[in-house]
């Protein structure tokens, strides 16, 4: 019985399980309520379960199951036979570091904010499933990313509750000894300590960096306190932790990695403590430098020159001051080095300069994106033409059996594959769609839509009960019509991911009047979810928050527009799973890639997207639908025009139809093939398995 009792808890100790439906359910089988009020946090389950309750539960079915899931879990952590042990072996011998300021593993795990922390997260998840030697780094945020509640205007709140240590999955890094390992870094006078944590990621490693340690002042532990934080100060303190002190940490374990991933330019420090161990070997200036490159690799992920992380000189040298001296650097040699303009000495620092000069390789994240970075970073290459600038893409997807609901995980099982298998090649998914029937697949969706409009029915109802704490009761009204009136027969959109505005979230409210007759059409309804979080200092982001939140409480619109607040990865996954149509309206072209669209694919959800990103590659005609065909306004009142009647247009006379059309047997033909397309042509493309493998094959191998 004790063995079972510690294989359950060695299983909480490894994120594997959040990818495995059995573990999950394990988990949740202990005490569905504990589950879901612990955020899904399996060791602060076990926290509030007696020995004596394990020892009892232990005994029948319950520890059969256990015993099969850790069974599993052992033989995955000592596969051999894995994707890069038989294509690349040299990732095998030596790991790939991958450093990140972010990564999205599960929404217990609060330590992202958005798509660039669940891709990161992802890639981590892939890198492990195909046996890749892998390490991430990041820092330890203590209090993450916010907590979204809206008040009773709809406004915005943030709340930013701790994380300890023990409630997460995580070990202190320690030496031999067992004392901790601390690493230091140079931050303006400062001498900045940082002790580390590990988290276990199936196979990977991923160490968070943390300066919560008495033996730092006040402001410099709280580097590690909140995920993009602060101002610019404490921004450039951040990436000089995770840069500076990752590689730090690193060397410290005695690692040696075959390359560096920099994950965005958060962390592209990281390349100054390369040039300093070189040159602290004794090469000269270029050969450290040729030196750097050959082990570093870049992806960018933003195609708008203003996103891009640039600091002052003042700035600079301010915080570099003892850092160079250390490492015998001038400080004009640093700014070079991320400077865009090389005449102007004035220029800020770019930390996507500094990636690009010190990366053998460098790519963005669509095809789209890599022409858009291309033409953006131009000016760097004199005399190459745009085609010639070496950024290249590698399209962004996503790790298929974490975003698979544990009742589609069933149901792709039940029809003898999984979402893996299916994801290998568009043969593989046609030989088991072809197996499948209509109604079988639309029944699929009728479970999926039910499970997801209960979910929301008790969510909205812990929203109601701390609304209805600051909040008026008109406004409880709404919310509990709200809860009652959500219908699976109905057709229903999802658009949930940040509030940046460039994502436009209330686009599709342009023309009330048309979006009434479209939502209460008596025979061929609609319905909208929508959640996402507004960054703290996003004004504009909160305001879109707040015209949504606001419409929805409108009579003809109430219980047929819901908000959810505090979307996460938890969050993310019942929509991705119970929407119809996952609605995606950016600016072209600011959506680098994005990926909660390619979530909704394997659970027979349909693409509604304007076409940018991803979308453009995966669009065929047949297997979404489309929002315009990449028409380009200079002004942005047109633009929003122009998209919201395309969309209007495509939803009165696409989609809809299409979704309402029924045959004898009450099935929408129309629509089940378009998913049928869907799966078939999506799912073995957007998905990270085949990302990671593109990393590995044009990136991270040594030809
Ligand atoms: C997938 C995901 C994102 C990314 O969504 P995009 O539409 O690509 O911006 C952001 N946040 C969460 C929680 C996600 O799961």
């Amino acid at each position: 019985m004790q063995k079972k009792i510690l294989a359950l808890k060695e299983l909480t100790q490894n994120l594997w399980w959040s990818w495995d439906t059995e573990a999950k359910q394990i988990f949740e089988e202990l005490s569905p309520l504990l589950w879901q009020r612990n955020n899904h946090n399996p060791v602060a389950l076990l926290q509030h379960i007696s020995e004596k309750e394990l020892i009892a539960r232990c005994q029948c079915e319950f520890g059969e199951k256990i015993d099969r899931v850790y069974s599993r879990f052992i033989a995955y952590l000592n596969d051999k036979n894995t994707w890069a042990a038989n294509n690349a072996p040299e990732l095998v011998e030596k790991p790939v570091a991958y450093f990140s300021a972010e990564f999205g593993i599960h929404e217990s795990v609060r330590i992202y904010s958005g798509g660039l922390g669940v891709l990161a997260g992802d890639h981590l998840k892939s890198a492990s499933d195909l046996g890749i030697n892998f390490i991430g780094v990041t820092l330890f945020y203590k209090e993450g990313y916010f907590r979204q509640y809206l008040n009773h205007d709809g406004w915005q709140m943030e709340d930013y509750p701790l994380q300890s240590p023990e409630a997460l999955p995580i070990e202190k890094v320690v030496d031999a000894d067992g004392n901790d390992v601390i690493i230091s870094v140079n931050i303006a006078q400062s001498e900045v300590f940082a002790q580390a944590w590990c988290l276990n990621v199936g196979r990977t490693k991923l160490y968070l960096l943390d300066t919560n340690i008495p033996a730092n002042e006040p402001h410099y532990r709280d580097i590690c306190c909140r995920v993009y934080g602060g101002d610019q100060n404490m921004r450039i303190n951040q990436e000089i932790l995770l840069g500076i002190g990752g590689v730090k940490l690193i060397a410290k374990l005695g690692v040696e990695p075959t390359v560096y991933h920099m994950n965005e330019g958060h962390s592209a420090f990281l390349t100054l403590e390369l040039l300093a161990m070189n040159l602290a070997k004794g090469l000269s200036s270029e050969e450290a430098m040729a030196n750097v490159r050959s082990h570093c690799v870049f992806t960018t992920h933003t195609p708008v020159p203003a996103g891009h992380d640039r600091f002052s000189r003042d700035m600079m040298r301010y915080t570099f001051d003892k850092y160079l001296a250390s490492i015998g650097m001038d400080f004009e040699h640093l700014m070079q080095l991320g400077s865009e303009n090389k005449q102007d000495i004035y220029s800020l620092f770019t930390m996507t300069v500094l990636a690009l000069n010190l990366s053998r390789s460098a790519n963005g994240v669509s095809k789209l994106h890599g022409e858009v970075s291309r033409s953006m970073w131009q000016h760097l290459y004199p005399g190459k033409s745009v085609d010639e600038v070496p950024i290249g893409h590698i399209t962004n997807g996503v790790h298929a059996s974490s975003w698979t609901c544990g009742y589609t995980g069933r149901f792709w099982q039940k029809h003898g594959t999984t979402v893996d298998a299916m994801s290998l090649s568009r043969e593989a998914a046609e030989a088991v769609l072809e197996k499948i029937s209509d109604a079988e697949l639309w029944s699929l969706r009728y479970s999926l839509k039910r499970t997801m409009i209960d979910y929301i029915d008790r969510y909205l109802g812990n929203q109601l009960f701390h609304q209805h704490m600051h909040t008026s009761y008109s406004d409880y009204d709404t919310l509990r019509a709200a809860k009652n009136t959500l219908s699976p027969d109905v057709l229903t959109i999802g658009f949930a991911r940040r509030f940046a505005t460039y994502k436009r979230a209330p686009l599709i409210f342009r023309d009330l009047a048309r979006l009434d007759r479209i939502i209460n059409n008596s025979t061929m309804p609609l319905q909208i979810v929508f959640a996402g979080k507004a960054h703290p200092h996003d004004d504009a982001g909160k305001d879109y928050i707040r015209q949504i939140v606001h419409f929805s409480r409108y009579p003809q619109f109430s219980g047929k527009v819901i908000f959810l607040e505090n979307y996460n990865l938890g969050v993310a996954k019942r929509m991705v799973s119970g929407v119809d149509v996952w609605l995606n309206t950016p600016v072209r072209p600011m959506e680098a890639s994005g990926t909660s669209g390619e979530k909704t694919v394997l659970h027979g959800g349909l693409n509604f997207s304007v076409l940018d990103g991803w979308w453009p590659e995966a669009y065929n005609g047949d297997n979404g639908f489309a929002i315009g065909n990449g028409e380009w306004f200079e002004n942005h009142e047109e633009q929003d025009s122009f998209d919201a009647e395309q969309l209007y247009t495509v939803l009165e006379k696409q989609i809809i139809p299409a979704f309402y059309e029924r045959n004898e047997m009450n099935l929408p033909v129309q629509w089940i093939q378009k998913i049928r397309n869907a799966i078939a042509t999506i799912a073995p493309e957007y998905n990270t398995h085949r990302m990671v493998r593109d990393y590995a094959t044009k990136y991270y191998m040594n030809k």
